[in-house]
């Protein structure tokens, strides 16, 4: 009989419900401890974190082909990055303090979707071009979580669309979608930007 971890780790449902409920929860603690800033500030990024482990998460029970240690290793690092994110508001304030990084008068760069999403697209390019087949997973594994990450931020101030401005906030219902379809979209994606015809049994896509 399948256990519960087994089926969080191969039963894309399962894991899609975990998304959703971690994100639940992690906003869950982040509205209701406005009190306790630092709390509030180590729960909201320990929630990019865990949405960015289970996107990459999804992704890969979709992609079949890699080892274990690969795919852990994969994992970790989309966690990692989608954390890693708000590092730019302490950059930007130039201090180590919570307060000082959440009182900036704008956005720091990180944040800005259409420069991330361009950045991404040019190492994909370059992925492509010279056929590094590690910058083409780096540079999903970096899409997935950037996205991960500005979905849930954009429930307070929209998408940040340089030059163009800034979307309105997304709808909380809205983002909860995008942030369980993210992962089950991205895959696709993925299996068709591969960089060069004799890796194409890296991935193969395991239908939904
Ligand atoms: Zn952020």
């Amino acid at each position: 009989m399948l256990s519960v971890v087994d089926l969080l780790w191969t039963n894309k449902t399962v894991a899609t419900v975990c998304l959703g409920l971690v994100a639940l929860l992690g906003d869950h603690v982040v509205t209701h401890y406005t009190q306790y800033e630092d709390v509030q500030a180590v729960a909201d990024n320990l929630t990019h974190g865990a949405i960015g482990l289970l996107t990459w998460h999804i992704v890969r029970i979709h992609l079949a082909g890699l080892s274990l240690t690969t795919q852990l290793s994969e994992i970790l690092l989309c966690g990692l990055l989608a954390s890693a994110i708000d590092l730019d508001h302490f950059a930007a304030a130039r201090s180590f303090r919570i307060q000082d990084a959440r009182q900036l008068p704008s956005r720091p760069p990180l944040h800005c979707t259409s420069v991330m999403l361009a950045v991404c697209g040019i190492l994909l390019l370059l992925s492509f071009t010279f056929r590094w087949v590690l910058l083409h997973c780096f540079s999903w594994i970096l899409i997935a979580a950037v996205l991960s990450h500005h979905l849930r931020d954009a429930t307070r101030r929209g998408l940040w669309m340089y030059p163009f401005g800034s979307s309105p906030p997304i709808p909380y219902a809205g983002y909860m979608v995008g942030c369980m379809l993210l992962p089950h979209v991205l895959p696709s994606l993925v299996g068709r930007t591969q960089p060069a015809p004799q890796h194409a049994t890296l991935y193969s896509v395991v239908e939904m």
